[in-house]
């Protein structure tokens, strides 16, 4: 049998001073679990990602890993949403791993479903979803709009699995595939599965949040749902081009009735149809400017090629010791100057 997987949990935090301490010792607990099940390697790593905090999560987050080497953690130069800091987490993983599982900092989810994920993994899976098998602790308000978000996603072109989040077991083999999609909009739920490879699921429990608050209110609900939409699908361009043709079509017949009605002398004062018209015409316009405005808009991002993360402190090496040698310039210009390294 080959040597025992490395696994890293992916953790992102914004602004989680509250509910770390309480998780945080969760997921060591739950990795020390898996190592002497057998089923992992000790070197495997808690990665906490820390989303550009403006609270105290950086200061907890090296504190842990002073505390535990089995606990590391990055820095994002600044906030950038939930996604990104993900995407930091695995890519900054996928050469120091064989397999990474992503899960929410704040205990919603349940961490003894990675064993099962391990064993999917075990068994020649190469990304397993973590799957919500109920929503009764989250509110009505939160469960009816997040189901609606899947169903609108599928029915728009998005091919997303049903109630999974962004807790999954994705192995380094899918990472370093995964890492040639360089596209700056970023919607893992949606592109991990273009990746394609073996997969499983896993449903457990979705539990309560264990301390702090949601970042994610209604805006940026639907804020994520139009950019997995229009990231993965051009559906809406389509059904603005059929809803033109058909509305055209009907133009069509209406002048030609029109122009009957006239030669036949049976013109009647049309000011309401045609204010009906016009309005309803001029409400379709501007709809479909805006679907369309949001795809060249997104266009535009990625011609930018913006960097998707910027990472900006880790725990285990002073940063910039790290950027000089990825630059490869860490030799010395002036070997009697008092900076030359020894
Ligand atoms: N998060 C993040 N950056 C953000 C917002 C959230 O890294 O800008 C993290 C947050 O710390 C948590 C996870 O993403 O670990 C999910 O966020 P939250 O629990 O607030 O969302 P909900 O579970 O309510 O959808
Ligand atoms: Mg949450």
């Amino acid at each position: 049998m080959n040597a025992k997987p490395v696994l890293m949990i992916i953790i992102p935090c914004y602004n989680e001073q509250e509910v770390l301490p309480v998780t945080a010792p969760v997921f060591l607990a739950k990795l020390r679990e898996l190592a002497e099940l057998g089923l992992i390697s000790g070197n495997s790593r808690i990665l906490f990602v820390d989303d550009g905090s403006s609270d105290s999560t950086w200061d907890l987050i090296t504190k842990y890993s002073r505390e535990d080497p089995h606990y590391i953690g990055i820095r994002q130069s600044r906030n950038r949403g939930h996604q990104k800091a993900v995407l930091a987490g695995l890519m900054e993983a996928r050469d120091r791993c064989d397999v990474t599982i992503s899960i929410d900092c704040d205990g919603q989810d349940d961490p003894d479903a990675m064993n099962e994920m391990i064993r999917l993994y075990l068994e020649g899976n190469e990304i397993v979803y973590g799957v919500r098998s109920e929503r009764e602790t989250d509110t009505w308000f939160k469960r009816t709009t997040a189901q609606s978000f899947y169903r609108i996603m599928n029915l728009f072109g998005a091919e997303i699995i049903y109630n999974h989040a962004d807790y999954r077991l994705i192995s380094s083999t899918v990472l370093h595939h995964f890492a040639d999609y360089g596209e700056v909009n970023v919607f893992l739920r949606g592109m991990v599965p273009l990746v394609g490879f073996r997969s499983a699921t896993v449903a457990y429990r979705r539990k309560e949040r264990r301390a702090g608050r949601s970042h994610y209110p209604l805006r940026k609900m639907l804020a994520l749902a139009a950019d997995g939409i229009t990231s993965m699908s051009i559906l809406p361009i389509r059904v603005i081009s059929f809803l033109g043709l058909i509305v055209s079509v009907f133009g069509v017949v209406s002048i030609i009735w029109a122009i009957i009605r006239q030669v036949t002398g049976h013109t009647v004062p049309g000011w309401a149809s045609l204010v009906c018209i016009i309005s309803m015409i001029g409400g379709i316009q501007l709809i479909s400017l805006g679907v369309i405005g949001e795809y060249v808009g997104k266009a535009y991002m990625e011609t930018k090629r913006r960097p998707r993360y910027i990472i900006s402190d880790r725990t285990w090496e002073p940063f910039r010791r790290v950027y000089l040698e990825e630059k490869g310039d860490a030799a010395p210009i002036d070997s009697t100057s008092e900076n030359a390294v020894k």
